[in-house]
């Protein structure tokens, strides 16, 4: 079994399980995946967020969108002000 992160096109974030690639993709040219939030049939596999944490001196710092550009009150300001 296989989680896979999707989302719809207006933004909807949720998982949903599959035996495989194919059965993903056996799904979604069927038109099979709803958004459980809208109902919507734009379901697409959601961008993976690069997992961060591990090597943190290696890894781009995030970028911080909350409040449309800097960092003001971001809890990471102090890593890369
Ligand atoms: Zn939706």
């Amino acid at each position: 079994m296989i989680r896979y992160s999707l989302s719809c096109s207006k933004g909807h974030m949720f998982e949903d399980w599959f035996d495989n690639m194919a059965d993903y993709d056996a799904k979604a040219a069927k038109k099979k995946l709803v958004c459980p939030e809208c109902g919507d049939k734009k379901v697409g596999k959601a961008l993976m967020a690069p997992s961060i944490g591990s090597s943190a001196a290696a890894a781009p710092a995030p970028s911080c969108g909350i409040g449309g550009g800097g960092c003001g009150g971001c809890p990471m300001a102090g890593m890369h002000g």
